[in-house]
């Protein structure tokens, strides 16, 4: 017998959360229910999603609130993982992989495909279109992270080379 180590590439939860917030929200973060910015951050939930209070309506949202994420029990970087690998790998291959139940696997791949043929739901396609799409669709001001371009590259501050410039 062996073993077969299937080792799954699956992105940092954080990360999952940040470009979320990015494709849903951009710079501000309005409130889903009322659209108002009067919104400050209360805790995270059991699924470490930023938890917000909207002091407009007086409710409470988090990040996965109205997403096609918000009512799956797989944690955040394991959905990213299947909204991605969907689009080349059979479901049954992808519920193998993460050692998932195949049925709420295919559950979400269904609703993966319900949302992605309406494209009223920008949630989704920014989420769907992955790094690019989701970079430029942020170029207003954004709260100051790195400068991004193409391809995720993270570099910190560097240093802008002016001499070769000459005008
Ligand atoms: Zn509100």
């Amino acid at each position: 017998m062996d073993s077969e180590t299937v080792s799954v590439f699956l992105p940092n939860r954080e990360d999952c959360y940040k470009r979320l917030r990015r494709a849903r929200f951009g710079a501000t973060v309005a409130c889903v229910h009322c659209g108002s910015g009067e919104v400050i951050k209360k805790g995270t939930t059991g699924k470490d999603a930023q938890q917000y209070y909207c002091n407009n309506c007086e409710t409470y949202f988090n990040d996965l609130t109205g997403t096609l994420f918000e009512h799956h029990k797989f944690p955040i970087e394991e959905l990213f993982y299947m909204l991605k690998e969907t689009r080349s790998v059979p479901t049954a291959q992808i519920a193998r992989d993460l050692d998932r139940d195949y049925e709420a696997v295919l559950n979400f791949v269904h609703e993966i495909q319900e949302r992605c043929n309406d494209v009223a739901d920008i949630t989704l396609s920014d989420v769907c279109e992955a790094d690019e799409i989701y970079v430029t669709a942020g170029e207003k001001d954004i709260e100051q992270e790195s400068p991004r371009e193409r391809g995720l590259s993270k570099r910190d501050e560097e240093p802008f080379n002016e001499t070769n410039r000459q005008s």
